[in-house]
């Protein structure tokens, strides 16, 4: 009998020392980065670190932070490099300095799929 006990209360212990609010805790981090996740908002027009030559390129190719042409913005473009984990910019093997994946120059390329 004391054995029976003993072990109803180890039971107890360990089913007491699992709490379960742990697995809601780590669950919760993961579901708001994804909603963070959207880089419509981003705004990659700094171009503060670029010489004036690479500044002006932009301007010469016509980047534009927000593309307005149809099914065509820098994701979707050839020359696209994605942004670092954290990043909303990223960037171009053409024009320097932060891109927008929502931007668009007239130098865009339909990327291999
Ligand atoms: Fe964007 Fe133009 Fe670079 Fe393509 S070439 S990623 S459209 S800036």
């Amino acid at each position: 009998m004391t054995a029976a006990t003993g072990a109803s209360f180890g039971l107890a212990g360990i089913l007491s020392g699992c709490g379960g609010g742990g697995e809601a805790d780590t669950a919760t981090p993961a579901a708001e980065s994804e909603a963070a996740a959207p880089a419509a908002q981003a705004s990659c027009t700094d171009v503060s670190g670029l010489t004036d030559a690479e500044a002006s390129m932009r301007d010469t190719l016509g980047y534009v932070d927000s593309s307005t042409e149809d099914g065509k913005s820098c994701a979707n473009c050839a020359l696209y490099t994605a942004a670092a984990a954290g990043e909303s910019c990223g960037g171009c093997t053409l024009l320097k300095g932060p891109i927008n994946p929502n931007g668009y120059c007239v130098s865009w390329a339909m990327a291999a799929s």
